[in-house]
């Protein structure tokens, strides 16, 4: 199964990611983790997309697409995909239509998660995760149990991604709105799309999702 998960940053998609991989054995394909991948190598690419992502816009669709095509070809046959963050423009709509089909994959279900932007800055300005498992969390809605010590690992170094600050949030909504929002229509008109409200609790909207993929 290959299925991808849409929405503006903060909306809960890597959270969802997480779950299915677990619990279904699916492998996570992030451009975003990728990309900051390559920054913190400081390959070509990172180094390319540094301040493009710094400054909440988006990397070329050329770059994101080869990154996601790598990734395929690496993941052999048998694991379904989730895309988390791609694609993001109709351009790269088309390069993962072509891609998907060099991998004999089918697409089987875009599942959109529904959000209020003002409650999504409070969600991203605050979150934080843990530096050696990358368990996450947030100033507000999820401290570790005991402060400053990961839950999952019990180490106490923690990070935050350097794009998660108001002004960079708002660029990253409106290059949302602005070319990702605009291709839900062409994968509604193919019957592909479930719309999930991304703003109830997680354990809800994985069970929607869970519901959007048992008829797949
Ligand atoms: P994310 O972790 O998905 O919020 O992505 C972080 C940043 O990486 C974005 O703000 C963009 O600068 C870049 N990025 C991630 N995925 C894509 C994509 N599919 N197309 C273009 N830029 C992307």
């Amino acid at each position: 199964m290959n299925i991808i998960l849409l929405g503006p940053p903060g909306a809960g998609k890597g959270t969802q990611a997480a779950r299915l991989v677990s619990q279904r054995g699916m492998r996570q394909l992030s451009t975003g983790d990728m990309l900051r991948a390559a920054v913190a190598a400081q390959t070509p690419i990172g180094i390319e997309a540094k301040a493009i992502m710094d400054r909440g816009e988006l990397v070329s669709d050329e770059i994101v697409s080869a990154l996601i095509d790598a990734e395929l070809l690496a993941m052999g046959e048998g694991t379904g995909a989730i895309f988390d963050g791609y694609p993001r423009t109709s351009e790269q709509v088309g390069q993962l239509d072509a891609i998907l089909a060099r991998h004999d994959r089918q697409l089987d279900r875009v599942i959109e998660l529904e959000v209020d932007e003002d409650e999504l800055v409070r969600r991203i300005v605050g979150r934080f995760s843990c530096a050696n498992c990358g368990a996450g969390y947030h100033d507000e809605f999820q401290q570790p149990t005991t402060a400053g010590v990961c839950d999952k690992c019990g180490s106490s170094e923690f990070k935050r991604r350097k794009d998660d600050n108001e002004e960079t949030v708002r660029t990253r909504m409106a290059e949302y709105r602005a070319k990702t929002a605009p291709i839900l229509p062409s994968y509604e008109a193919r019957g592909l799309v479930t719309r999930v409200d991304g703003m109830a609790p997680i354990e809800e909207v994985s069970a929607a999702i869970e519901r959007a993929l048992v008829t797949v």
